[in-house]
């Protein structure tokens, strides 16, 4: 059979299946073979009853030490539970509703049991409905656990793979033998196999590490298609410099690493090409000065700029910076965001497309079909990592080829900024402006909140404001469950107004408030008409109120690092120091060691490294925040290594042969095709 042919012609596999089948998208042996188990069962490692670990997966060999007791504890639900023996501690073992047990397990015989341990103390352990086998079944050593699907379960899995393998003969390896022997992998069919079915842990790492290379390596080498691609010549040629005239308006000056950003972008904007490119900078490194000057060179040349910002918040503030930067400049700015009344969409759409509006600040409302610009010279993305690339190559097809900047304040570790920044050329903000104090940040336990809210009333009284972030919107009264624990936005407000902080003028801000509202709550913040805002994370992006200078983040251990340090971010933006104090009862050590590391440094790319290290790259690559292909190898993007080896490999390929001519790469070209098939395609 080939690896193309349809799943239903395999052995073992009939109508109703396949129908299964295909709803795990699931159609011909090579989807089949490429469905990876979800983990493994280890059943080559016992532990004895007395030393093995709560909530952790273990296997124990044991005798069974009783007749298996059943209980009815209600209608339709029945436990049969026995008790095991390793010979120096007992145990119970649990199953439900399952009456074949009875049968199997059998008094003074011997087994393996794998599962987790639940229960209190070392005499009182127990196993659920753990997996289990009679001694000596021969080849269990490390059994595929697949991820269960419309009701097809792993044995099901298990078996059909073993078939599969047996009749499937063109198992053909997209890699060619050159690369292959570069960087010492295994073979495509060796690695399918291993994958399945583990000869040794080694093997398996092997063949992981295979599978892993070549997807990474597929996907780099579409990015880099997609970059090579963008090299567009385009409408928008920037003839004249006017960055030193825009400089000279500037209050400040700006720092040696906003001026190389805005000169690499001067560059590309000069080249004939398209700009592509991507200013990744710490929060306060001053990205919106870069784009303020990038847009002015654009506007003086001629062409229509637009900004997009992830939140009407956001939308609103650079509506005010930008009109600030361009005072007396003559440049026309509108803001067009989802609060905007109708009658005013309708005016402000007609006069960009006119040409009589210069700048288009707004929401993703500045994407939709019907807003059409005369001439649309440069399109800017705020706070990119909120909006995929599709949302991003939407404001590009505004113009003809503009140039796109986007702008990223979510350092992500450098070796992942190959990945998800492939397609962009990069500027980094590595320097904050002068005079920027260093945030200090403590991390406290519950019962010193009142003297951290203290120390937040001191600066109040000193004229200077504050956040209190909360984990939550509003709870429920009424619900119990565990996240009552965690302070809502809205309970606390209340709590505080009439409490606490009596006296002082106090703001409530959360995301689902209606727009009006929330604009007029964040701009009585920024005038300092309030003096403490309470709010969610929506503050998290963008928001610049130079005078709040204290931050209590309640339920610190419920965000990630990189989320914190955002928010961290909104204060420390003055000349003054700033404090931010993390609060949290985690008793978790992790927990504790995964927030100290926020005590200690207040470098993102460090931050964000230890985040990838702990939290594995979800928090980075995730489909909805890139809108990157979906990866199955998503863990191997930890491996910096493997990541800086497939980046080579993929770009030494291009360089040499940028269509990737000859027949030996036609494979390459159908998986990447298909990797990005919505949308994107290599010719
Ligand atoms: P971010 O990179 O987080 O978007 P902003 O662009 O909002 O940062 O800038 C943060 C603050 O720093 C703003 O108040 C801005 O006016 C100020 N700023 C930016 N560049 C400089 C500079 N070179 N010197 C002094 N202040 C600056
Ligand atoms: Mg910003």
């Amino acid at each position: 059979m080939k690896f193309s042919d349809d799943i239903k012609y395999l052995k073992g596999v009939g109508p109703k299946i396949s129908e299964k089948l295909a709803k795990a998208d699931i159609y011909t042996l090579g989807d089949l073979l490429t469905y990876f188990p979800r983990t493994y069962l280890d059943w080559s490692v016992t532990v004895p009853i007395g030393e093995a670990p709560f909530n952790e997966n273990v296997c124990i060999r044991a005798y069974v030490g009783s007749v298996v007791r059943e209980h009815i504890i209600r209608k339709g639900m029945t436990t049969y539970t026995v008790d095991i023996t390793d010979g120096r501690d007992i145990m119970s073992v649990v199953f439900f509703n399952n009456k074949y047990v009875k049968n199997m397990l059998k008094n003074g015989e011997e087994y393996l049991f794998y599962g987790k341990i639940t229960g209190y103390g070392s005499h009182s352990k127990s196993m659920t409905s753990p997996k289990f086998s009679v001694i000596g079944e021969g080849s269990l050593k490390m059994k595929p656990i697949y991820p269960q699907t419309n009701e097809l379960n792993s044995s099901l899995f298990e078996k059909l793979i073993k078939n599969a393998f047996e009749n499937v003969d063109d198992i053909e390896d997209c890699l060619p033998e050159n690369i292959r022997n570069s960087y010492c992998l295994m073979n495509y069919r060796d690695a399918l196999y291993n994958i399945h079915f583990p000869q040794s842990y080694d093997l398996l790492s092997e063949a992981k590490r295979r599978i892993g290379f070549e997807e990474l390596f597929l996907l780099q080498i579409g990015l880099s298609r997609l970059k090579l691609k963008a090299l567009h010549s385009t409408s928008a040629v920037i003839r004249t410099d006017y960055t030193d005239e825009f400089l000279e308006m500037l209050p400040f000056k700006l720092t040696g690493a906003q001026k190389r950003a805005v000169g690499d972008c001067y560059n590309d904007m000069i080249s004939g090409h398209a700009m592509n490119r991507l200013i990744q900078g710490d929060v306060g490194s001053g990205k919106t000065a870069v784009a303020a000057a990038v847009i002015y060179n654009c506007v003086k040349n001629g062409f229509q700029a637009a900004v997009m910002a992830p939140t009407e918040v956001l939308a609103q503030q650079h509506f005010k910076t930008f009109s600030s930067f361009f005072e007396n400049t003559g440049i026309r700015i509108a803001l067009l965001t989802g609060s905007v009344t109708p009658a005013n969409k309708k005016i402000i759409k007609q006069k960009l497309a006119d040409g009589e509006i210069d700048l288009l600040i707004g929401t993703h409302a500045i994407i939709q079909k019907d807003v059409i610009f005369s001439g649309l010279g440069l399109a800017v993305t705020d706070e990119q990592h909120r909006f995929g690339v599709n949302q991003r190559a939407m404001l590009g097809s505004k113009g003809v080829h503009p140039h796109i900047m986007v702008m990223s304040a979510t350092p992500i570790p450098r070796t992942l900024s190959l990945i998800v920044y492939g397609d962009l050329d990069l500027s980094i903000l590595d320097e904050m402006p002068a005079g920027r104090q260093k945030t200090e940040t403590f991390l406290v336990g519950e019962d010193v909140r009142e003297r951290a809210y203290g120390y937040v009333k001191k600066h109040l009284c000193d004229g200077y404001q504050g956040y209190i972030v909360c984990p939550l919107v509003d709870v429920d009264e009424d619900d119990d469950n565990a996240e009552n624990e965690k302070v809502s936005s809205v309970k606390l407000f209340k709590e505080l107004s009439d409490g606490f902080f009596k006296g002082f003028r106090l703001g409530l801000l959360y995301g689902k408030m209606k727009p009006d509202e929330k604009k007029s709550v964040m701009n009585d913040f920024a005038d300092g008409k309030t003096d403490l805002l309470i709010s969610t994370t929506v503050i998290e992006v963008g928001v610049d109120v130079p005078n709040a200078v204290i931050m209590v983040i309640e339920n610190a251990e419920s965000f990630g690092l990189s989320q914190l340090h955002q928010l961290r971010g909104r204060i420390g933006r003055g000349n003054v120091k700033s404090t931010c104090i993390l609060v949290s009862d985690s008793k978790d050590i992790k927990t504790q060691q995964r927030l100290k590391i926020l005590t200690s440094t207040t470098d993102g790319f460090k931050i964000a490294d230890e985040d990838l290290r702990l939290r594995g790259p979800g928090d980075f690559i995730g489909q909805r925040q890139h809108g990157l292909p979906d990866i199955k190898s998503g863990n191997m993007l930890k491996d910096g290594e493997t990541v800086r080896e497939t980046h080579t490999a993929a770009e030494s390929l291009l360089k040499n042969n940028p269509t990737l001519e000859g027949g030996e790469y036609d494979l390459i070209k159908a998986r990447v095709n298909k990797m990005f098939s919505k949308g994107i395609t290599l010719n």
